[in-house]
């Protein structure tokens, strides 16, 4: 570029005005802050056992749950892991840790034992709150603290120490910068890190949502919300829960995915709004079932966290033709949502198919050439970058990975190419950034090529996501044995299935000579990535 041109920044914005957002305060003071309008609605049903809870418990159980995690000495800014599915006990926890200044780092409770030690170590958790069955994974954890929901196991407590305590409570002084919760995510690159969510980012992600007159996501205290997601995912946690209790709206748990339960609770509890993920969409449009159940108290049905095609949505709109359908799209690092389709609005834009809507209020987003970091006008494709008071502070311990993320300037490189079109809206066209999404769910390639690579009999690996119509997409590895090396595709499956969560077991292994790579030593994912849609792995 000539020294001195003058190049236009092109930044979007939302079609909605910015709003005031309350974000000097603490997480769980701006999630109750109309609780005096909705003290008695039930905010919590739990799906499995029917048990409710209204606003004004859930409340008060919470704050006896922040003061029972200081009897336990739990300080502010410690960190404390839930290692639960969704259930009434994981948002008190959650909603106490806030409370108390603490941070919540949330797992999948189906990791095995070597991926819960490893996140609990990597950030020095103090107390899980965690099932009676889960316990065994914990072992060999020093000086963590074991809370058990259900009956505990000998040296565990039991939750009621902090649901029924009975301690005087001070809230103590919380900085909106303060870190409240600490997801793991790879981003766009490497192994999974801690990403800082705080009390100002979920705020304003949260407002950004459910805030303002017209809001983007026009959810009201009178909804009944599916929370089938899980809760140590940021989606559910962040657009699930919490824009639910600021709205006071009743949040109804279901612990794990399935079909017909789902629809029962639809019909049972007249669901208003159902936010999903397209495996989810797939499953229920697919199912025999369907026309048994009435469904028809669904007004709004949101997907995210993966791509959703347009049979997909041609299949829901059919299934729920009163409903409004849309997609929003997040990452965790960004709070996490950047867009969401405006047809949830209280004045809701036309949308078009394939949409991921249109960037949240008070945030700016920009799409840049890769190579060249220019921004781009619209309709031309390039990486997805946001800005704004919601992003995350940063990366756990890892000022490099924060630093390769978020650049000088505050705007989080995405490692998603996308574009926008002429009326704003956003579409996503390919990833760059390195990550797999089985059903929504992260898989990092790294964590996968560091395992192969331990393996005696491997020399190298490379591990890339292939296409498959359940899960979205499945991890594959390319493996390179070591020389007279007999190691077969089964025993590597084997191997690693053994060490990880089931959607990052390897669904195919392709033997290789050796791993393309640039002469920097980055693997090439993208010359793979090509060759198996080529057909033409080897
Ligand atoms: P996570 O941090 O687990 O929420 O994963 C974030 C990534 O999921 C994004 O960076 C995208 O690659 C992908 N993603 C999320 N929402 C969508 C969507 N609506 N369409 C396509 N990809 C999406």
């Amino acid at each position: 570029m000539a020294v001195g041109t003058i190049t236009k920044e092109h930044i979007y914005r939302s079609k909605l005005p910015d709003i005031e957002i309350p974000n000097h305060l603490p997480l769980h003071t701006y999630c109750f802050q109309h609780l005096d309008t909705f003290r008695s609605r039930p905010c919590l049903i739990d799906g499995s056992t029917g048990r409710q809870y209204s606003y004004d418990e859930v409340h008060s159980i919470s704050r006896r749950v922040a003061s029972g995690l200081v009897k336990l000495g739990i300080q502010q800014h410690d960190i404390i892991m839930l290692l639960l599915p969704n259930s009434p006990e994981f948002v008190f926890a959650f909603l106490g840790a806030s409370f108390c200044g603490a941070t919540a780092t949330t797992a999948n409770p189906f990791y095995t034992p070597a991926e819960v030690q490893k996140q609990a170590r990597a950030c020095r958790a103090r107390l899980v709150v965690t099932l009676a069955r889960y316990v065994e994974r914990l072992s060999g954890l020093e000086g963590v603290k074991i809370v058990c929901v259900d009956e505990p196991p000998e040296g565990c407590l039991h939750m009621s120490e902090l649901t029924e305590s009975t301690e005087p409570f001070t809230e103590p002084s919380i900085e909106p910068d303060d870190v409240v919760a600490l997801p793991y995510s790879s981003g766009t690159t490497g192994l999974p890190k801690g990403v800082m969510l705080t009390h100002k980012s979920l705020i304003t992600s949260v407002a950004q949502q459910v805030d303002g007159e017209n809001p983007n996501l026009y959810f009201h205290s009178e909804d009944v919300i599916l929370c089938v997601l899980p809760l140590f995912h940021i989606y559910s946690l962040n657009s699930v829960l919490l824009c639910g209790l600021r709205v006071g709206a009743s949040i109804l748990l279901m612990q794990k995915f399935e079909n017909v339960g789902l629809m029962e609770l639809v019909e049972r509890y007249k669901v208003t709004i159902m936010p999903i993920v397209p495996p989810i969409v797939l499953a229920i449009t697919k199912s025999k079932e369907v026309g048994r159940y009435d469904m028809s108290s669904i007004r709004t049905v949101m997907s995210g966290a993966a791509p959703m095609g347009k049979e997909l949505e041609d299949a829901l709109r059919a299934m729920l033709p009163d409903a409004k359908l849309g997609q929003g799209y997040g990452m965790t690092e960004a709070g996490p949502v950047l867009s969401m389709c405006l047809a949830f609005a209280k004045e809701p834009f036309e949308i078009k198919s394939g949409s991921c809507g249109t960037v949240v209020r008070n945030a700016e987003l920009k799409i840049v050439d890769p190579e060249t970091g220019v921004s781009l006008p619209h309709n031309q494709a390039g990486e997805i970058c946001i800005r704004g008071a919601q992003i995350m502070k940063g990366y756990l311990n890892d000022s490099e990975a924060t630093k390769g993320t978020i650049d000088k300037d505050g705007w989080l490189h995405t490692g998603d190419i996308g574009y926008v079109d002429d009326d704003e809206e956003i579409f996503i066209v390919d990833r760059l950034k390195e990550l797999i999404k089985f059903k929504g769910f992260q898989v990092a390639p790294a964590e996968l090529e560091a395992l192969l690579v331990s393996h005696p009999a491997i020399a190298d690996a490379a591990v890339v996501p292939m296409k498959d119509e359940a899960a979205g997409e499945v991890p594959v590895a390319f493996v390179v044995r070591l020389n007279g090396s007999q190691i077969t595709e089964d025993e590597i499956k084997q191997y690693i299935a053994k060490q990880v969560i089931f959607y990052k077991r390897i669904a195919k292994v392709f033997f290789e000579n050796s791993i393309p790579k640039a002469s920097s030593g980055k693997i090439l994912r993208k010359e793979l990535r090509a060759r198996l849609a080529a057909g033409s792995p080897q």
